[in-house]
C-alpha cells in the first residue's frame, strides 16, 4: 500500500479546500466518498496496471505498522472533495488503466459503491485494497472490482495484538471466504515484522490460508514509512524471514512473492 502524494504539481488542486467547497466536476454522485488523498500515477498498487490511487478516509483499527495513520480518523469534511477526484480522473482517461481504492479502509465508506460505479463509467478498471473487515460491503462492490489486494494480518488468534482492537478477526474470515467464492482476481498479503510474527507464526498462517483455498499470496516485510510505533521502527528486519521458511511457503501457492523495502 503506497502513501498519498498530495503536494506534487498535478494534484495541487486536490489539496484540501480551505472552505470545504471543491465541486469542479458536474456529475458527483449523491453519496460522496471521503477522500484523504490521491496519487495520480502509480505502477505499484495494481499488478501490471498503471493506476491512480484514491485514499479513502477511515479505519477502525490501529496497526502499529500503518503507513497512513493520518487516514484512520474520518473528519466531518472530506479533505479532498470527491468532485475534484472525478475531475482529475476525467483528465487521466487514456493515461492510466485503472483506479485503485485504498486507505484507510475503503469498505468503511458507505459511498464506495457509488464511487466505484462512477470510476467504471469513465472506462477505468477498478482495484481495491482492503483488510476485509466489512465483508457485506466488500461483497457488494466485488462484482465491480477487477483486482483485490486483501490484507491478512496474522493467524486469527493473533489479530488483536496487531490491530489493537478486540475480536478484530471475526469478520475477516468471512471476507476472505467471500473473495475466494467471488472469482475476482486477488492477492492475499501479510505485512510481517519479527516483533509481531515469528517464523512459526508465518508458516502457520500460510498453511491456514492454503487450507482455505488461497492461491495467491505475498509477504511484505515491514517498512518504517509512516509507522508511529517506535518498537517496530527500532527493530532490524535483516535476514527476516529466512530463506528456509520462504522455500517452504512458496510451493503452497500458485503465486508467491516476498516484498522487501
Ligand atoms: S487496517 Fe490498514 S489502514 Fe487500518 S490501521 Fe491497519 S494498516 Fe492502517
Amino acid at each position: 500500500m503506497s502513501v498519498p502524494t498530495l503536494t506534487s504539481a498535478p494534484v495541487s488542486r486536490l489539496n484540501p479546500a480551505p472552505d470545504g467547497v471543491g465541486g469542479l466536476a458536474p456529475s458527483a454522485p449523491a453519496l460522496t466518498l471521503k477522500v484523504g488523498g490521491v496519487t495520480p500515477f502509480s505502477a505499484t498498487d495494481y499488478p501490471g496496471q498503471f493506476t491512480a490511487v484514491v485514499f479513502v478516509q477511515g479505519c477502525p483499527w490501529r496497526c502499529g505498522y500503518c503507513h497512513n495513520p493520518h487516514l484512520q480518523p474520518r473528519t466531518a469534511r472530506s479533505p479532498v472533495p470527491w468532485s475534484d477526484v472525478l475531475a482529475l480522473l476525467q483528465r487521466r482517461v487514456g493515461l492510466i488503466d485503472a483506479v485503485v481504492f485504498s486507505g484507510g479502509e475503503p469498505t468503511m465508506d458507505p459511498a464506495l459503491l457509488d464511487a466505484v460505479r462512477a470510476v467504471r463509467a469513465l472506462g477505468f478498471g477498478v482495484g481495491l485494497h482492503s483488510a476485509g473487515m466489512y465483508p457485506r460491503r466488500l461483497a457488494e462492490v466485488l462484482p465491480l472490482v477487477d483486482w483485490l489486494g486483501l490484507d491478512v494480518k496474522a493467524s486469527w488468534q493473533g489479530y488483536d495484538a496487531i490491530t489493537g482492537i478486540s475480536d478484530s478477526a471475526r469478520q475477516v474470515r468471512a471476507g476472505v471466504e467471500r473473495v475466494l467464492a467471488s472469482g475476482v482476481a486477488y492477492e492475499c498479503r501479510t505485512t510481517v515484522h519479527p516483533a509481531l510474527h515469528s517464523e512459526a507464526d508465518i508458516l502457520a498462517l500460510a498453511q491456514g490460508l492454503q487450507a482455505m483455498g488461497v492461491r495467491h499470496y505475498a509477504l511484505q516485510v515491514f517498512r518504517a514509512t509512516g509507522s508511529r510505533d517506535a518498537r517496530l521502527t527500532a527493530a532490524s528486519t535483516l535476514g527476516y524471514p529466512g530463506a528456509e521458511l520462504l522455500a517452504r511457503i512458496a510451493p503452497m501457492f500458485d503465486s508467491f512473492s516476498l516484498r522487501q523495502a
